[in-house]
């Protein structure tokens, strides 16, 4: 018996019937994900794009900003058109292409967000658009009314997941080759840390073997995932021994990083990453918030252990929203006052210590 046989199947007839006649029924199709694309946007993303092609169609990836440097290891990466404006490099700019690629498609593809406005400027871009949108996705709570087929699976690991199961159910396990197989796996091992959370099910490790079959260089993956720069390491010490703010009578622990303090550090996009989860290492630490200065706005991670629900403080604190451990928003004010807002919202979650 096959692998691929074991693998439980999940979606209903009518579902795979409408996702494949949203297929079937184009030709030229564009390819989306949220702002700021971690592993598991860009995986799902460069899997689709290729899938399609596999397929006979025209398919044109399209970030709203590049993905961070520390994900370059995803090949296929460079293999999109990036809408916000290159302003350093007017030349290199793809704003334009983007836009024309948005306007000529009859199709899109919405991978790992459950709302357009998760597409940051690229939203209004895509609103214009007529062409109906197909969501492949795993976060809680998707806005239906803004796509025509609705494929939200938030149980799963990582939209990699959801995308390789619907591949499967619609009967194109065959097309999954090396070329597909490596980006998915990406985005599971990315967005499940390693196969730390989100991952205790069977089913993860059956399609983890599904794809090794193809024979991809899964050690060296993460080897290339765990390198980082040296202004990297310097400022998560930095953070870790200077800036870290443990309050122990709520297990919490929270980092903020000013724009000074960026500056300093010549931070660039992805180097502070994951920074967020340094703290919950901490025995006795079950809640950690990162808050780190943007132009207009605090950016706002969010990370727990256990049943501590991280994404209501994020929907009812910091306009956002994500995961029971994994949740993030955007604040409005500066960044005492969004840590005072963590502090003053700690004793209300007492009861999940
Ligand atoms: P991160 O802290 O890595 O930026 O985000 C962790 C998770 O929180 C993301 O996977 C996403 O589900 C959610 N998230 C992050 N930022 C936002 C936001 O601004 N709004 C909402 N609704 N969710 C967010
Ligand atoms: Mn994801």
């Amino acid at each position: 018996m096959s692998i691929q046989e074991n693998i439980s199947r999940i979606f209903s007839p009518e579902l795979l019937g409408q996702v494949k006649e949203f297929i079937d029924s184009h030709n030229c199709f564009v390819v989306t994900t949220h702002m700021s694309p971690d592993g598991d946007a860009v995986g799902s993303t460069v899997a689709m794009c290729r899938y399609l092609r596999s397929k006979g169609k025209q398919a044109t990836l399209v970030f709203n900003d590049r993905p961070g440097y520390n994900l370059s290891f995803i090949k296929g990466i460079d293999d999109c058109l990036v809408f916000e404006r290159n302003n350093q490099e007017p030349e290199k700019c793809q704003h334009d292409a983007a836009v024309n690629a948005i306007s000529e498609a009859e199709a899109i593809v919405c991978l790992d967000y459950n709302a357009l406005y998760r597409l940051g400027d690229l939203a209004d871009e895509i609103r214009k658009s007529q062409a109906p949108r197909l969501l492949i996705d795993h976060h809680l709570d998707p806005v239906v009314e803004e796509f025509s087929v609705v494929v939200s699976e938030p149980s799963l690991s990582a939209a990699c997941e959801v995308e390789y199961r619907l591949i499967l159910e619609l009967g194109d396990d065959n097309l999954v080759t090396r070329e597909i197989a490596e980006p998915l796996y990406c985005g599971m091992m990315t967005d499940t840390g390693q196969f730390v959370f989100n991952s205790e099910r069977k089913d993860v490790y059956l399609i983890v073997a599904r794809l090794l079959e193809t024979g991809f260089a899964k050690e060296e993956l993460h080897r290339q995932f765990a390198l980082e720069l040296e202004r990297r390491v310097r400022l998560k010490g930095y953070c870790l021994y200077h800036k870290m703010v443990i309050i122990p009578e709520h297990q919490a622990a929270f980092i903020s990083l000013s724009k000074p303090e960026l500056k300093r550090f010549n931070h660039q996009k992805g180097d502070s990453e994951g920074f967020v989860n340094a703290p919950l290492d901490i025995k006795g630490i079950k809640v950690v918030a990162f808050f780190r200065e943007e132009k207009n706005f605090i950016k706002v991670s969010l990370r727990s252990k256990g049943d501590y629900p991280v994404n209501i403080i994020a929907e009812k604190f910091f306009n956002g929203g994500g995961h029971k451990n994994a949740s993030g928003g955007e604040f409005q004010g500066s960044l005492q006052k969004a840590e005072q807002l963590f502090v003053k919202a700690l004793p209300l979650f007492d009861k999940y210590l």
